[in-house]
């Protein structure tokens, strides 16, 4: 029984039982609408509590069933049996009450929750309009504008605020089970009668184009390119204009179109895309599980403290090891810094930050990997140095422990050639700051096992990131991209003569935060340059690649830091200003290398850089350096930047279609930009079948 009914005298229970977070789905909604009519019937019982077993309150509907159509009973008709029920019904919420849950808690007529509830209505984040009454419920329950940014902003509110707020009567104690029947003796006792939401008319008034417009500014970073929001104001407007059956039936109308919506597929793709590279073909999750205690961090730089403060983060004791006294004492200080400002910004206390930085200990000496269940290697780009650490490392450490690099550009398989057990050697490419970025690519070494597989997910795991398993290739799946196909092209359109603002403003019209010249000037020229020197050790490329950047490079003119790269700055700011200069630069190099300037439209801008990204995920996905294409789509929406609601490189080609993908490719070739436009042999066996990378990963999963 996934709802339990039971009788505490004159009070029912109705008790949701659906491990492990009480999502629901139709067995949920037919044993509450079984519950609200046994509650009607029975004169003995006087008032229906509805509460959750486990961890948490219904954390939402079961999006599964959203994907192949709700099955009945549904949504609407459940929570109207509640809410039209004669006896008192109450919600006794704990833990996270979110979307479908908190729609399931507004049906009812009171609602009291524990001290450590969340209640939130993430649908956005899912490019969904809630369909359960949600937008018409919440603004009688906590007023328009309150309901808007709730609605707008996706993240739970906790159990004060939502007291504050109204959305709930009471805060109680820490059972919701006793809690909830002790509230709704209260409430009888008191004389309460049944308080349907939908008639609770008082804070219903019109929304504002001023509360509107606030709300989306507040919000404008994560509402770029998005639609949404206005289908949450639509929505909320029919709350506060219209009777509630027809408000009910906009809102049912607009959440159905929602659910089609491209934005909301897209978000949807990478919501289960993320889940799925969790499960990595042939790797079972490990038998026995393995606990990381203890880790040693080599390398005390900027990876090496990141990764530190990722570790301290997730509750593991930590070594943070540098060969240099004092660039381990400026890591050390760096650490104290970044976790000083937390406190200072409130997301962490005074005492959080004392333990966090207890946890990491400081260290000279290699000693710590004698005992440690983890070591990771941050030390300079450097093939030499890191054989000889990792060949030191593998002989100090217990024979059980894994072994990671954070190489971005070296071969995995030949620095595991350098210890006696290339098996548990692994890469754990992190991404800068690697304490806040949640991309972690997991490199396979040509050697390495299942077992240190399974336990790089795991690592990612307690980190909090999300793990994506990728072959040992050049610049593994990330980079390679990038290097080879986004910033590729915007390298070469810059020597083409297109100047480097309108490029970054056709890829953040695209929907990049930054376009990728200004991120080339933030994280400095140089750095580029020398990951693309390691690489290129290791392939050929023509003599134009990057010759933009790398040119800078030598002038230089590495970017922010030194005041001048793509573009020029002033002193003590960050903005990015036109240097004509660099356009003399610019044109100088292209007659050198014969190119000829071109007339590139935004959309050409947008067509060069994203679809050369899909045409070398589509090699990758042939190479089996990726798993997955929607592997390739989390990459680079956790990873690079990828606008979400897009859905990343290879589900976006799926919304093109492939054949057309096909045939712009060969057309960007045809137009003289170089022998690298020409389609990957794996898109275009698709396209000429009619698929897609959607239907290459279904096949995969067979
Ligand atoms: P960094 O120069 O900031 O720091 C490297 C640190 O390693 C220095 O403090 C140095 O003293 C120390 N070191 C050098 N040799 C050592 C040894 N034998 N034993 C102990 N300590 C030693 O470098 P970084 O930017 O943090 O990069 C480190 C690694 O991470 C590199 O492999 C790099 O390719 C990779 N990486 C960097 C980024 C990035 O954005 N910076 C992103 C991903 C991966």
């Amino acid at each position: 029984m996934t709802v339990v009914f039971e009788r505490h005298g004159d009070v029912a229970l109705a008790l949701v039982d659906r491990p492990p977070v009480n999502a629901i789905d139709p067995s949920v909604r037919a044993g509450l609408l079984d519950a609200a009519q046994r509650a009607a019937a029975d004169p003995a019982i006087l008032a229906l509590v509805i509460a959750c077993r486990g961890r948490t309150f219904c954390s939402g509907a079961d999006l599964e069933e959203l994907n192949s159509g709700v099955q009945s009973p549904g949504y609407v008709e459940t929570l109207a049996a509640l809410e039209d029920c004669p006896k008192p019904v109450i919600a006794s919420l704990h833990g996270t009450a979110l979307g479908g849950g908190l729609e399931i808690a507004m049906a009812c007529h009171y609602r009291c929750a524990t001290p450590g509830a969340r209640m939130g209505m993430p649908e956005i984040t899912l490019g969904i309009l809630p369909g359960a009454g949600g937008t018409q419920r919440l603004p009688r329950l906590i007023g328009p504008a309150a309901a808007l940014e709730m609605l707008v902003q996706g993240a739970p509110i906790d159990a004060a605020r939502a007291r504050e707020l109204q959305l709930i009567d009471e805060v109680v104690g820490e059972d919701p089970v006793a809690e909830g029947l002790a509230f709704a003796g209260r409430l009888l006792a008191a004389g309460a009668k049944p308080r349907p939401t939908r008639e609770l008319t008082a804070r219903l008034r019109p929304l504002g184009e001023p509360e509107i417009q606030a709300t989306f500014e507040r919000h404008a970073r994560s509402l770029k390119g998005r639609s949404t929001q206005h289908l949450i104001v639509k929505s909320i407007r029919a709350a506060t204009e219209k009777p509630w059956g027809e408000g009910l039936r906009l809102e049912a109308k607009l959440s159905a179109d929602s659910l089609l919506s491209p934005e909301s597929r897209a978000l949807r793709h990478v919501f289960f895309a993320e889940r799925e590279c969790a499960r990595v073909p042939g790797i079972e999750p490990a038998a026995r599980p393995w606990e990381i205690r203890r880790a040693v961090v080599v390398g005390a730089g900027t990876m090496g403290t990141g990764i530190a403060m990722a570790l301290s983060d997730a509750g593991i004791e930590t070594t943070l090891v540098d060969r240099e006294a004092a660039a381990l004492e400026r890591g050390q200080r760096m650490i104290a810094d970044n976790y000083a400002a937390s406190v200072q910004r409130g997301r962490i206390t005074t005492e959080a930050m004392q333990v966090l930085l207890q946890r990491i200990r400081g260290s000279v000496e290699l000693d710590a990997a004698r005992d440690a269940d983890l070591v990771i290697e941050a030390v300079f780009e450097d093939m030499q140095l890191k054989r000889t650490l990792l060949q030191r490392l593998d002989a100090l450490m217990p024979e059980d422990a894994l072994l990671a690099s954070n190489t971005s550009s070296l071969s995995l398989t030949t620095l595991a050639q350098a210890t006696q057990h290339p098996g548990r050697v692994i890469g754990l490419h992190f991404f800068s700051p690697a304490n806040i970025m949640r991309l972690l690519e997991i490199v396979r070494g040509g050697a390495t096992s299942n077992q240190s597989i399974s336990r790089a997910l795991t690592v990612a795991k307690k980190l909090r990131k999300i793990g994506v398993v990728v072959g040992d290739g050049f610049g593994f799946v990330g980079n390679r991209m990038m290097l080879d196909g986004y910033f590729r092209e915007a390298d070469l359109m810059l020597l083409q003569g297109v100047a480097p603002a309108r490029i970054d403003a056709a890829m953040e019209a695209f929907g990049f935060a930054m376009g990728p010249n200004r991120v080339n000037d933030m994280a400095g020229i140089d750095v580029g340059t020398r990951v693309r020197s390691e690489l290129l050790k290791r392939e050929q490329r023509p003599a134009t690649y990057h010759v933009v950047s790398d040119s800078l490079t030598a002038l230089g003119r590495l970017g922010q830091k030194a005041g001048r790269g793509i573009y020029r700055y002033e002193p003590g700011n960050r903005a990015a200003l036109e240097d004509p200069e660099f356009a003399d630069f610019v044109r100088e190099l292209a007659a050198r290398h014969g190119v000829a300037p071109r007339q590139v439209s935004d959309e050409e801008i947008q067509r060069r850089c994203v679809l050369s990204l899909v045409n070398i995920g589509a090699d990758i996905l042939a190479e089996r350096l990726a798993y997955r294409a929607s592997d390739i789509d989390v990459v680079w929406t956790s990873g690079y930047g990828f606008p979400r609601w897009r859905g990343g490189p290879m589900h976006y080609a799926d919304t093109l279609g492939l054949d057309r993908v096909v045939s712009q490719i060969r057309a960007l070739g045809e137009a003289g930009n170089g022998e690298h436009w020409r389609p990957a042999a794996s898109l275009e066996a698709l396209a000429r079948e009619g698929k897609s990378f959607a239907d290459w990963d279904r096949e995969l999963a067979r």
